[in-house]
C-alpha cells in the first residue's frame, strides 16, 4: 500500500542510497537504450516526493518519475548482499479469499481483509531472478532496486509540470500546505461524500484508503457525510487533520494509533480502525464497521463514535 506517509518513507531509504552518488549500472526493460546511458555515470542530486509520486532527479537533467498505486515496492541492499546473490526479494503476500455478507444479505468474496499475515512462503531466494524486479539502479556501496512499480516515467523535463503532478492538490505532507487553495478546491466537489474527497488527489494528494479511514475517525465524522455540510471551519479541521494524521503516519512507520503501555506491537493496534472490522473500538468498544457500498473503496469506522446525527447535518465533534 503506497500513500503518501508510505511513499515518503519509501523516498527517506532511496535517498540513503543513492542521494550524492554515481549511477555505475542501471537495469530497466522499459525504457530507452539513449536515456539510460544519460544516466549512467550521472549523480542523484535528490529524491523528492509529491503526493504519492517518487521523483528522482539525475545531474544529466534526467528525471525519473515512479507511482506504486497499490504493489510496488522499492528495496535497498548493499552491494555485498546484491552481488553475492543473498539480497532476498520482498515476501509475496498471497490474498485469501473469504466470503461474508453485505448489507442485503448477499454471500460476497474479499480479498481477506484482516488476513495479512497469509503468506505464500515459495520465495525467490534472490532478487536478481525475481521477475517482479522493474527497475535497478546500482552505485558503489549500494542498489535500489523496484518492485511491481506499474509507473516509471523518464523525461528531460520536470515531472512536476507534468498534467500527471500538476493536476493534484496541495501535497498533505509539505509543511507549507496552502489552506485556501486547499479550501477552494473542496469547495468545488461539494457534492462527494467525505470518504471520496479524501481519495480524491486533487483535492489533496498523499491520503489513500488507510488514512482517509483513520482520519474520519480522529475527526469524530459520519463518513458518508457530503463535503457540502462542512463549515468553514470544520473545512479547516479535516485540512488541519489530514496533515496531523499523514504526518504522525510517517513518523511512525505508518502506524496512526500510539501504542499504550504494554501492548503488543501486532498490526492489529497500531490503527483506529482501519482493517479493524469486528474488533472493539478503542475508545467506545462498539465493534468496528466496514462498508464495501456506499463508496469506491471499503471504508472502516465506528458506528457510535461517528454516528450520522438525527437532523442530517452532524458536526466534527472534535479537532
Ligand atoms: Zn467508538
Amino acid at each position: 500500500m503506497s500513500e503518501g506517509s508510505e511513499v515518503r518513507r519509501a523516498a527517506d531509504k532511496i535517498a540513503e542510497a543513492v542521494l550524492g552518488r554515481s549511477i555505475i549500472d542501471l537495469q530497466c526493460k522499459f525504457m530507452k537504450n539513449d536515456m539510460r546511458e544519460k544516466i549512467i555515470g550521472s549523480k542523484v542530486l535528490s529524491v523528492d516526493t509529491y503526493g504519492k509520486n517518487i521523483i528522482l532527479h539525475f545531474s544529466s537533467n534526467i528525471y525519473l518519475r515512479n507511482h506504486m498505486m497499490m504493489w510496488g515496492k522499492w528495496r535497498i541492499y548493499t552491494r555485498t548482499e546484491y552481488d553475492s546473490g543473498k539480497a532476498k526479494p520482498p515476501v509475496r503476500v498471497k490474498w485469501k479469499k473469504k466470503l461474508s455478507k453485505n448489507k442485503l444479505g448477499i454471500v460476497i468474496g474479499n480479498r481477506g481483509e484482516n488476513n495479512t499475515n497469509h503468506l505464500d512462503m515459495n520465495l525467490i531466494s534472490n532478487v536478481q531472478n525475481d521477475p517482479r524486479t522493474r527497475l535497478v539502479l546500482i552505485t558503489e556501496t549500494h542498489v535500489a532496486v523496484q518492485f511491481n512499480g506499474p509507473i516509471l516515467q523518464f523525461s528531460e523535463d520536470d515531472p512536476l509540470l507534468h498534467e500527471s503532478i500538476s493536476r493534484l492538490g496541495p501535497d498533505a505532507l509539505k509543511p507549507d500546505l496552502n489552506i485556501k487553495d486547499a479550501k477552494n478546491r473542496l469547495n468545488e466537489k461539494i457534492k462527494m461524500k467525505l470518504v471520496d474527497l479524501l481519495l480524491d488527489q486533487s483535492f489533496v494528494a498523499g491520503v489513500g484508503n488507510k488514512y482517509k479511514s483513520e482520519i474520519l475517525f480522529l475527526l469524530k465524522v459520519w463518513p458518508f457525510r457530503l463535503a457540502k455540510d462542512l463549515s468553514s471551519s470544520e473545512q479547516e479541521k479535516l485540512l488541519h487533520k489530514i496533515q496531523e494524521v499523514l504526518k504522525a503516519g510517517y513518523l511512525n512507520s505508518g502506524r496512526t494509533r500510539q501504542q499504550r503501555q504494554g501492548e503488543p506491537g501486532k498490526w492489529n493496534f497500531r490503527h483506529w480502525v482501519f482493517r479493524r472490522a469486528g474488533r472493539p473500538c478503542w475508545v467506545c468498544e462498539t465493534p468496528i464497521t466496514m462498508d464495501r457500498l456506499s463508496s469506491s473503496r471499503i471504508t472502516f469506522w465506528c458506528p457510535c463514535c461517528q454516528q450520522q446525527e438525527g437532523n442530517g447535518i452532524p458536526k466534527i465533534k472534535s479537532s
